[in-house]
């Protein structure tokens, strides 16, 4: 190991133990077929790890962000994926926060042992890109229920899943008072869904990520499927952001982690010109640089989960650590890349699928221009720009 990271060493401990399981061979081969990791998911879901988040009177753990954070950090930096799951952790916020007791007494000990699996989260669709208050997925009020119309896209783990939480408009923009009303968030029940109109059809990407597009053609669901107050579910999914984004960036550190010491281990065994490349400092300096940056920014993200922990406001943190994360990644994939020449393309070494992987946090979930207009607007006080 190259660096020791001091926060809850035990839970660290346990996931990397969990995770030896899941060797490079297990994600090639997913990755190959584009198959759902499930004995990953389902050895996580039996630990306990993905149920941290919920409070220990609905069956969770009851952790912090913070700890939260250290299982996706170990995670990605032991050579695996939490894209599968992630979700799964922290989807269920809107229901804890947002919900009905009856409802979060119905549903939330059921996620917490994986009886119930909550991890499909339909916001995105084609035409609204990142301008949430342009979906045009409606619910409608129908006798003693809702009538969904509609399309989403990149809703991923949609068919490993049996609950999914919907953003749909259930005002019309041109109504609402500002944009960003009128619309709202239900718990859509897919089991009943799909087939009812519901249909998923699976997308093929660039990485293995069970992502998926989904069609509503007059779905019917029942009343109570509205979460909260209606009208209210854009800042409900706001509210959401900051512990997506903080844990995501944990994500990015353990990639960029792994990157760093697959580069190091390749660079001190690997001789070229009679003697190791990494003798070179034109090999050394690039991953001196990327462990520094990594370093850089993994503070930054045990900051923003230590004030999500204390109730703080973290905004501008959950926001820079997804940024600083997220480049550290990609910059310590082309730096890995860059360091095994040819064999960095090859299969087996699995940095060509962590490559393709972690570029992903550019984009999603909000790329990177989306945050720093959020830091130009909101913490640097400069004029919106959209
Ligand atoms: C593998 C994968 C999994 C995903 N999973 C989910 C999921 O489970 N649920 C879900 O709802 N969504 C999901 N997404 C969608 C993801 O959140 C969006 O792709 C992302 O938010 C970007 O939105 P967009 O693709 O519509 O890009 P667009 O909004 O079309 O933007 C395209 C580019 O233009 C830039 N841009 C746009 N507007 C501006 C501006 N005003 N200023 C400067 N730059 C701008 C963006 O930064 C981006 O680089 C997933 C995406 C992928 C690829």
């Amino acid at each position: 190991m190259i660096t020791d990271r001091p926060t809850h060493p035990e839970i660290r401990d346990a996931v990397a133990a969990l995770c030896r399981d899941f060797p490079g061979e297990y994600w090639r081969e997913k990755d190959r077929e584009r198959a759902y990791p499930g004995e990953f998911v389902k050895a996580l879901t039996e630990a306990g790890f993905l149920a941290c988040l919920i409070p220990e009177d609905y069956g969770g753990s009851g952790l912090g962000l913070s700890e939260a954070a250290a299982i996706m950090e170990e995670i990605h930096k032991s050579g695996c994926n939490g894209g599968a799951c992630h979700a799964q952790m922290y989807t269920m916020g809107s229901v804890l926060r947002h919900a009905d007791e009856g409802k979060k007494q119905s549903y939330l000990p059921q996620i917490a042992t994986g009886a119930l699996r909550l991890q499909a989260f339909g916001v995105t669709e084609p035409t609204s890109g990142t301008d949430t208050t342009r979906i045009r997925t409606t619910a409608r009020q129908d006798g003693n229920g809702w009538v969904i119309n509609g399309q989403k896209v990149w809703t991923s783990r949609a068919e490993h899943s049996d609950l999914m939480l919907l953003l749909a408009r259930t005002t019309p923009r041109e109504d609402a008072a500002k944009p960003h009303q009128g619309m709202s968030m239900f718990l859509i029940d897919m089991r009943d869904a799909i087939g009812n109109g519901m249909e998923i059809k699976p997308l093929r990407a660039m990485v293995n990520h069970a992502t998926t597009e989904i069609f509503f053609d007059d779905l019917r669901v029942p009343a109570d499927c509205l979460i909260g107050e209606e009208g209210r579910g854009f800042y409900y999914i706001l509210d959401g952001m900051n512990a997506e984004r903080i844990l995501i960036a944990a994500e990015c550190i353990g990639d960029a982690r792994w990157f760093i010491e697959k580069a190091r281990d390749y660079a001190v065994e690997r001789r070229v010109f009679d003697r190791p490349i990494g003798q070179n400092q034109g090999i050394q300096f690039p991953i001196a640089r990327c462990l520094a940056e990594t370093e850089a920014a993994a503070l930054m993200v045990q900051q923003a989960a230590d004030t999500f922990d204390g109730g703080g406001d973290c905004g501008a943190q959950a926001n820079m650590a997804k940024l600083l994360a997220a480049d550290a990644s990609w910059h310590a994939a082309d730096m890995c890349l860059q360091t095994h020449g040819g064999f960095g393309f090859a299969e087996e070494y699995d940095v060509e699928r962590k490559f393709r992987e972690t570029r992903l946090y550019q984009i999603a979930p909000i790329s990177t221009n989306l945050i720093l207009s959020y830091i130009a607007e909101h913490v640097l006080d400069m004029p919106r720009s959209f």
